[in-house]
């Protein structure tokens, strides 16, 4: 069936123009909303219609897609159909050798994380929120009028390695159903340069070749090949889960760098859960903040460079220079094998936070429709917390203390599985790599189960 959806002709750019649509009304909404109260922004956040729906579903929702199902996101997302668009009339650059480094991504993601999220609240004012989204949709329609194809996804978007490396999970793949039909195949008509700009039916603009794509981290599913291929070749096909990591892949220095900064991220996102342990993982931030006399804003910068690069990076480079000096790894091979092996159980706490944040929100959808801006509701849960009705959560919090441990345990087992295939030059860079992620993992664990057993909302 998901094939036919993506051989029709409509019903995907319908999807991405519904999408469009739906994002317009969502900045609408978010327009003009906004506080210089900081405890007010969050409850703001969670009152705002548009502020909950994209950073309490929205977001956890394709973060929960990339790593069960693939980027199925990027199939109907509608910076794709602008960027796209604008491409039909621009210029058709051919991109520089740092923008095809993939570094774009990585640098653009980490502004977000450290200056828009943690710095100026972009996750809790609606009104930044709402300019956000308008700047990305301003540069990837700039970036379809200056560069050829889909430059903006293939090297902008700031969650494009965030999806890639996910969906290396994915119990899904596209891939062409018989290899040797390509091999005969006379017009090529997937990557054919006169196809390249159509709306409906174009050759791949992700710089792919359908024939010979190796993992999920580069093809966005947006399903053009399928109705380019005119010899009905290509299929979207099940696979057994997380099959990409058994394999030989080479990461990118951007690709490293990248995840470097998400693990660190993922941890600071599930400590932060429980006010024990978000004291702990603060316990440096806040000393260098106390020490160098930094409060507001600025405090959140330091916060953020210290918890989603100094340290995750540290912990990386030390490891890897363990694995150098006994196995004589080059630094990308080290490090490549220490992100393949800790991905499983970043993804799984990346799913964990997921679900946490969505069922989390559940008690503020008795407010939203009433008074979509949220503003006065803000004020009334202020006043009157008590009005939340949280009996929901905890009925639920006994299941979700049982899908914690077992994501982490099923995150640990899975990535000591792939320590086991990994091709290493010798036994003590093994043992190495299942030291990071014993450590790696066992901070969760230690984290989950202590706050399972003395739960303190
Ligand atoms: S790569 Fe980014 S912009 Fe492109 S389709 Fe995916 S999410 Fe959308
Ligand atoms: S995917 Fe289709 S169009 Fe492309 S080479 Fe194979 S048969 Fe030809
Ligand atoms: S191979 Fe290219 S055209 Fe086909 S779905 Fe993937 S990104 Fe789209």
């Amino acid at each position: 069936m998901i094939n036919k959806v993506f051989k029709s002709r409509h019903f995907l750019i319908s999807t991405q123009f519904i999408a469009l649509i739906v994002f317009v009304l969502i900045i609408y909404g978010a327009i003009g909303i906004t506080t210089d109260d900081n405890n007010f922004a969050k409850i703001l956040r969670n009152t705002n219609l548009s502020n909950l729906v994209i950073w309490s579903y929205w977001w956890p929702l394709i973060i929960v897609t990339a790593i069960l199902f693939g980027r199925f996101w990027c199939s109907i997302c509608p910076m794709e159909l602008v960027t796209s668009f604008a491409g039909k009339m621009g210029f058709r650059k051919k991109p520089n050798k740092f923008l095809r480094s993939g570094w774009v991504i990585t640098l653009f993601y980490a502004a977000i994380l450290i200056i828009g999220i943690h710095t100026f609240a972009i996750h809790r004012i609606p009104q930044y929120m709402a300019i956000y989204m308008i700047i990305l949709f301003a540069v990837a329609f700039v970036a379809g009028l200056v560069w050829e194809k889909r430059t903006f996804c293939t090297y902008i978007c700031p969650i494009g390695h965030l999806l890639g490396l996910y969906s290396l999970l994915s119990f899904s793949k596209l891939r062409v159903k018989d290899a040797d039909i390509c091999n005969n195949c006379k017009t090529k008509d997937c990557i054919s340069k006169s196809n390249h700009y159509k709306y409906i039916g174009r050759s791949c603009t992700s710089e792919l070749y359908p024939a010979r794509i190796k993992d999920n981290r580069n093809c966005i599913l947006c399903g053009q090949c399928h109705k380019s291929c005119t010899k009905d070749n290509i299929a979207i096909q099940k696979r057994r889960f997380a099959s990409d990591l058994f394999t030989d892949i080479k990461l990118s220095w951007a690709e490293i760098a990248f995840f470097m900064i998400v693990s660190g991220f993922v941890i600071y996102e599930i400590f932060g859960e429980w006010k024990v342990s978000k004291k702990i993982i603060m316990a440096i931030p806040d000393w260098v903040n106390h020490s160098l006399n930094i409060s507001g804003n600025p405090a959140g910068t330091v916060k953020a460079i210290i918890l989603f690069i100094i340290l995750p990076f540290a912990f990386y480079f030390i490891l890897s220079i363990l694995k150098k000096a006994t196995a004589n790894e080059t630094w990308k091979e080290s490090l490549t094998q220490l992100v393949i092996a800790i991905l499983p159980v970043t993804a799984s706490m990346h799913l964990l936070k997921a679900i946490l944040k969505t069922t989390s929100r559940i008690p503020y959808w008795d407010f939203v429709f009433s008074d979509p801006k949220g503003v006065e509701t803000a004020q009334l849960l202020t006043d009157a917390p008590e009005l939340l009705n949280r009996g929901i959560l905890s009925a639920i919090s006994p299941y979700i203390g049982i899908i914690a441990i077992l994501l982490s345990v099923g995150g640990l087992v899975l990535s000591l599985f792939i320590i086991r295939n990994q091709r290493y030059k010798n036994r003590a860079s093994r043992v190495i790599s299942i030291f990071a992620v014993l450590i790696y993992s066992g901070i969760f664990l230690i984290m989950l189960i202590s706050w399972r057993m003395f739960y303190i909302s």
